[in-house]
């Protein structure tokens, strides 16, 4: 008797440990906070290496950085670009060149002249915005032999539209490295899905309201699925300076020079990369609900949420047809 239990306690205590233990923890990254959470065998956590991950991003892609890549090239150091560099430029290139521009890589001295830079904020005047116009065109920087080339030495790169998803995607990549295949991050709510959870369901992310509740707390608009996909908004609400009782957002058009000023309050795109998701989304605030619509028809994988301010102070929601 006493055998036979002692039998069944150690099957039961071999399975036990056979289950994948949940493992989650949190920190700073990029400014914002991050989040990871995910399925291991034994429960280790891999915080340690992600960190140095996300800090050794930071030295190529980060304008905050004071060392870093984007900064030397910005202030015309000639110097042999990284891989990871060639590949977020590579990468921000496709962006400008399926969305026509929308989304800019060099419209950095604008993003900078209106004070989203932690800069001051400039007297942008229309001589002043034609000014900086001349400075942003994405054609205008190319990588020759491992080097930045510049048409105006005055141009300058800014990536902080993809990165968030970028260090994201890095994060995922390295979880899959260590065998981890069921996996959720999320960088300032840029999220990456990977993998069934043991309850038999994907992850689930919620889409917060764009609009401040009284206690400005934001409300969830909705919850979506995440089957091996990530999710990321983009919106007018969270970064934006005030000016004569109205809000302008961190997002450029660069055709106009100015912050995108529109009744679209914020875009969620799913895909299968985060970082394409967040170029997408920054793409889709500047593009609008129509155009962003055309858009997708050439991109069938991907898929959008957007929130609109309706004529009588009403949310209104467009979603892409797969959403
Ligand atoms: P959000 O979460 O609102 O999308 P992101 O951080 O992803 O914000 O992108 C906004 C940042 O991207 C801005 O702070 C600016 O540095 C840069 N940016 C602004 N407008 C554009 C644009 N049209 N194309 C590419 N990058 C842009
Ligand atoms: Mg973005």
């Amino acid at each position: 008797m006493n055998k036979f239990f002692i039998f069944f306690a150690l099957i039961f205590a071999v399975s036990c440990t056979q289950q994948p233990q949940f493992v989650r923890f949190s920190g700073n990254a990029l400014g914002t906070y991050y989040l990871v959470s995910y399925y291991h065998i034994n429960g280790k956590s891999y915080q340690a290496e992600i960190d140095s991950i996300l800090r050794e991003f930071l030295f190529v892609a980060s304008l905050h950085e004071p060392k870093s890549e984007i900064n030397a090239v910005n202030n015309n150091m000639d110097i042999l670009l990284s891989p990871m560099f060639q590949d977020i430029f590579n990468k921000a290139v496709s962006i400008s060149e399926i969305t026509n521009g929308a989304f800019d890589f060099t419209v950095g001295p604008l993003v900078r002249a209106f004070g989203f830079w932690n800069t001051e904020r400039e007297e942008m005047t229309d001589e002043r915005i034609a000014e900086y116009l001349k400075l942003v065109d994405f054609r205008g920087i190319q990588i020759v032999d491992g080097r930045i080339v510049k048409r105006d030495p005055n141009m300058k790169i800014d990536f902080n539209a993809v990165a968030k998803g970028y260090a994201v995607d890095l994060v995922g990549e390295f979880l899959e490295s260590r065998g981890i295949e069921t996996f959720l991050i999320s960088i300032g709510g840029d999220a990456l899905g990977r993998g069934v959870r043991p309850n038999g369901n994907c992850w689930r992310v919620g889409i917060e309201s764009p609009v401040e509740t009284f206690l400005s707390a934001r409300e969830v608009e909705t919850v979506v699925q995440l089957c091996n996909a990530a999710l990321v908004t983009s919106g007018t609400y969270r970064r934006y300076f005030e000016q004569d009782g109205r809000r302008f957002s961190h997002t450029i058009d660069p055709k106009t020079g100015r912050p995108v000023d529109h009744s679209l309050l914020s875009v969620t795109v799913r895909d299968s990369t985060a970082w394409r998701a967040d170029a997408l989304a920054t793409a889709m605030m500047v593009l609008g609900v129509e155009k962003s619509l055309q858009l997708l028809e050439n991109l069938p994988s991907v898929e959008a949420f957007f929130i609109s301010a309706g004529d009588d102070g009403t949310l209104v929601i467009t979603q892409s047809e797969g959403f």
